[in-house]
């Protein structure tokens, strides 16, 4: 089975070293800090294979010249922001498929927090690595997609199985709670959610990942084709609930 080491990285990413013990490779998913990737890969005996990366921000994209360098290692990216991101030996969009030893990730487009945004979802391991596009219990910032684009995004996420792991690139999850609570306030699931989620922060232990069919019923922008968004944020289609959403949420 693979393996995933999961470790803080800048002020509040999430690293991710995916290794697969069978074929040897190990890939980084998104590389916002190649000291920090190197050191972990090296304390794990792990050597690095590949990069995914999920889109162009520093916090992403930042470090894969050096770990390139550092290890030779081939970089995927999304076709869409590939401009912007260094290195790109192969450029990926909805549909293509990339490899770890004998699994295979699907790549997903999840535009809308930038234009190319993609994830990454590895069936058989029941794992997605979303980057910014989902949160727990939030989603992405809207830089440069439109509402129907980044609803779009999310719903081929909402569209994967159940049980799915959620590994989101930033540790949010207690303030997207506080806008949550704001924005479903009789959701029974995430006032537990909320609750679990203050308790974990307090005993200094992460959030992420979380499980898709858990975010189904509590997250919010998850929920805008729900009758009870609808009734609270408007909108005729759930496009337009989401952007009340996430326009409430920018200035909350
Ligand atoms: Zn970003
Ligand atoms: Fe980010």
């Amino acid at each position: 089975m693979l393996q995933l080491h999961q470790f803080p990285c800048l002020s509040d990413n999430y690293g991710y070293l995916l290794h697969d013990p069978a074929s040897g490779e190990t890939v980084c998913i998104d590389t916002p800090d190649a000291d920090t990737y190197l050191r972990e890969a090296a304390i794990k005996g792990w050597t690095i294979t590949q990069i995914w990366n999920t889109h162009w921000h520093a916090d992403h994209a930042g470090g894969n010249e050096a770990i390139k360098a550092a290890t030779g290692c081939t970089i995927t990216a999304p076709a869409g922001d590939a401009a912007k991101i260094a290195g790109v030996d192969r450029a990926v969009g909805q549909g293509d498929t990339v490899k770890i030893g004998e699994f295979t990730g699907d790549v997903i487009d999840v535009g809308g927090h930038t234009m190319g945004h993609v994830a990454y979802y590895i069936p058989r391991a029941a794992m997605a690595f979303v980057g910014d596009s989902l949160f727990a219990l939030g989603c992405g910032r809207m830089f440069e997609g439109t509402p129907p684009q980044f609803w779009a995004s999310l719903s081929r996420l909402k569209a994967l199985p159940g049980e799915t792991k959620i590994y989101c690139a930033h540790e949010y999850t207690a303030s997207n709670a506080k806008f949550a609570l704001h924005a479903d306030p009789y959701n029974a699931v995430l006032a537990d959610y909320a609750r679990e989620v203050e308790e974990r922060r307090a005993a200094g232990q992460p959030t992420v990942p979380t499980v898709l069919s858990r975010e189904l019923a509590a997250n919010p922008f998850l929920r805008a084709d729900t009758p009870e968004m609808k009734a609270r944020w408007g909108g005729k289609e759930p496009a337009e609930t989401f952007a009340a959403l996430r326009a409430a949420k920018d200035s909350f």
